[in-house]
This record gives C-alpha cells, structure tokens and sequence, in this order.
C-alpha cells in the first residue's frame, strides 16, 4: 500500500483516484470541486485542502488537470507540491499537455530529486472507470518501471515511448491524425448525401476497403451504421469537440515549434473551432458532421 496523493478529481480522474482506493492505497485527494472531493471520500479516499498538503509526505503524486498552465501551478515553486513529497519520490502527470511544459516539469523534478514521467492516457472516461485506459509514458526506463505497477491499476496497457515529453509527443501526434481523420470520414458521408449514396452502402463497402479507419468503423459520424457510435444518440457523450480542439491546437502549437507541416491538422483545427463555437463545444467530437450539413 502506497501513500499516493491525487489532484485533479474531475471526469478523468475521480475515476482513476477511485481505482486506487480499490486497489488498496491510501489515497488523498484534492480539486477546486468539493462534489469532486466528496465522491472520493464516499468511495473511501482522504481529502485534503491544497495540492501541496496532499502531497504532504505522498511516495506518489498524481496530477490530472485540464491543461499544462495548471499542472504548472500545482507542482513547482517552494510552496508547490513537488517541494512536499516524500525524498525520492514519484511524481506522475496524466494530463494531456503540451510538450515543452512537460519536459519543463522533468527538469524541475529532477532538481528536487523526484522522478517523473509524462503519461497522458487514451481510452476516455469509459477507461477510467474500467480501469482500461492506455498509458503512452515519457521518462527514464528507471521511473516507468517504478510507476508501471500502479499505472496498471487504472488501465491496461503502458507503452514506454521514450524519454522525457515523449509520453505527450505520442499523444499529441495521435489525436491530430485522429482529428484529420474523422473529418475525413464526415466529408465523405457528407458527399455521399448529396451524389444519392445510402450512407448504409457507403458504410458496407468503405470499412471492408482502404478508407476504413477507427472514425468509420467505431466512431461512424452518422446514425444508423454503427448503433453504439455517439452520433444514435444526438452525439452526447463520448469524446468532446472542446476537448479535441483543445489536443489539436497543442499539436498546432508542437509543430510551429518543431517546424513541423501539418496543413491538413491546421485546416482541421479551424472547422474544429467553428463546430465548437456553432454550440457542438459539448458534443462528440464527430458532430462535425452536423456542421458541415447544416442547413443555413
Ligand atoms: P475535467 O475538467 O473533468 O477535470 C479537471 C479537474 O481539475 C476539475 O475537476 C477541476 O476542478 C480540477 N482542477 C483544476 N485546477 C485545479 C487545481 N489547481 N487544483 C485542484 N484541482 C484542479 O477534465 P478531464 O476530462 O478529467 O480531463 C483531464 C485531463 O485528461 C485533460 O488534460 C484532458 O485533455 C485529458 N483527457 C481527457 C479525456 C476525456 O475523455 N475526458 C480523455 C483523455 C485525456
């Protein structure tokens, strides 16, 4: 049993908190939320008032929050967590964030004699609750291996992809081509209507031919192939168009900085924004298929 200290109890992470109380740690958890802070405590974890109190003398701190600027504030500075663990201890983020901030915090940790990996997730909220989410690490073989035992207690594959930001970089790099991809799909459905093509026949013959792909088959952006897909229930739920446009613009960001090409994510990013901005901010990312139908 480890003393883990645990912030960020949103959607994400209440769920994942909840898995290591199952699992049999001491878990002490913090958020901005006291509804977030109180299900923990129902589900049998601490609460704690601050990020560097939970940490307070934790083997393990795990952060889980919207975006870099904020694991920022948690962790560094004298009054910051990292300055509260106990020596030698572990430090895990699980945010999706951007890779420059990553590779900052592995520095500011390594000042502080504390080791840490970058280790977004895939998998959803469905994962997180399941215990199913995928683990894409950045950080020395040292540290992955101290933190795999309990990464495997919220999910079920850790994929070591390199040193420090690497965890993030995979992330970041999957989610745009993700992004390009199901607006591709919805283009082609959206043609598809207007040539007089069943949606139904298009599905048949793409996803046994070369433009099959998660977004299709899984994911389909319209109702009726795929029954479990978001779109046969007014796309609520699943994956949010915010939350996309969020990992698109960090990849956006990664590739300015890198000098990397990435015209087709740009122009992705852009109908993104403008879905979100259209009131689909909340709704599966594959109502972009509804924004480009709209009917003005
Ligand atoms: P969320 O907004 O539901 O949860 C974030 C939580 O952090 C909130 O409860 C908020 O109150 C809390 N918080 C913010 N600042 C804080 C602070 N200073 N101290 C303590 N708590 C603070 O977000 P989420 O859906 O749980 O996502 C968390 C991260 O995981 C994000 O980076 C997101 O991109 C990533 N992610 C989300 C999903 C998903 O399907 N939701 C999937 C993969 C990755």
């Amino acid at each position: 049993m480890a003393k883990i200290a645990f912030v960020g109890l949103g959607n994400m992470g209440l769920p994942m908190a909840q898995n290591l109380v199952k699992a049999g740690h001491q878990v002490i958890g913090v958020d901005l939320s006291p509804v977030a802070c109180e299900a923990l405590h129902a589900a049998g974890g601490q609460v704690a008032t601050s990020a560097a109190q939970a940490a307070d003398g934790a083997e393990l701190l795990i952060t889980m929050l919207p975006a870099g600027k904020h694991v920022r504030s948690v962790l560094l500075g004298d009054d910051g967590a990292l300055a509260k663990l106990a020596p030698d201890a572990l430090a895990i983020d699980s945010s999706t964030i951007d890779v420059d901030t990553a590779r900052a915090l592995h520095e500011a940790a390594s000042l502080r004699h504390v080791s840490f990996i970058d280790a977004p997730v895939s998998g959803g909220t469905v994962g997180a609750q399941n215990a199913t989410l995928t683990f894409m690490v950045g950080g020395s073989d040292d540290a992955v291996a101290r933190a795999t035992p309990f990464l495997q207690q919220m999910g079920k594959a850790v994929i070591h992809a390199g040193g420090p930001g690497n965890g993030q970089a995979a992330k970041l790099c999957n989610n745009m081509m993700l992004g390009i991809q199901m607006l591709s799909v919805a283009e082609g459905f959206a043609l598809a209507d207007r040539l007089g093509l069943e949606r139904q026949k298009l599905f048949d013959i793409a996803s046994k031919s070369s433009g099959a792909c998660w977004s299709l088959t899984v994911n389909c952006p319209v109702p009726g192939p795929v029954p479990t897909s978001p779109a046969n229930r007014g796309y609520e739920g699943g994956f949010f168009t915010e939350l996309m446009l969020k990992d698109m613009r960090l990849a956006q960001d990664a590739g300015a900085s890198a000098g990397a090409a990435t015209p087709l994510a740009a122009a992705a990013t852009q109908l993104y924004a403008l879905a979100a901005q259209a009131g689909l901010a909340k709704k599966d990312f594959s109502s972009l298929f509804e924004f480009l139908t709209a009917k003005n």
